[in-house]
């Protein structure tokens, strides 16, 4: 569908104090994406986080905000929040307790101390099943079907 290379980093510049820094990798995914709902992102001259208003892309000297702005303008107020971090976090908790309530069934008659250990393996399990649910039942396909790409770093 779309034959176009992903490209695999991309500059933005902090207005603030004028340097670029070159986001790659997992961090250009989320930057990307303009339903991950980003708040602040990280400028490598100054070494810390600043909000996105504070940052442009330095190809095109669009603000993130506008960007986000942009690429989102087509989602409805649905979407966006089956793609935040509330839900994302309602959905980690949802099958946390699913897999405990699980575990807590299944190990009743073992000893505590199994028992107790398995419920905290199984924290890391439902949240782990929780994550992957949020992203390819919801943050995937929502953010396809709003960009119109299957990677939105190749938005521009
Ligand atoms: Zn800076």
């Amino acid at each position: 569908m779309n034959d176009q290379p992903v490209r695999e980093e991309r500059a933005y510049r902090h207005v603030t104090c004028g340097n670029e820094t070159l986001v790659g990798g997992q961090s250009f995914e989320v930057v990307s994406n303009p339903m991950s709902g980003m708040e602040r992102t990280m400028c490598s001259s100054c070494n810390a986080m600043f909000p996105i208003s504070e940052f442009e892309w330095s190809d095109t000297g669009e603000s993130l905000p506008d960007y986000y702005a942009r690429h989102s303008q087509n989602a409805t107020d649905m979407q966006k929040l089956l793609c935040s971090k509330k839900f994302m976090v309602a959905v980690i908790l949802f099958f946390v307790v699913l897999t405990e309530i699980g575990i807590y069934f299944l190990l009743a008659d073992e000893e505590f101390a199994v028992l107790a250990f398995c419920l905290v393996g199984g924290l890391m399990i439902g949240g782990i099943i929780g994550m992957s649910v949020f992203i390819s039942g919801f943050a995937d396909p929502i953010k396809k079907k709003v960009c119109g790409v299957s990677d939105t770093r190749l938005l521009t």
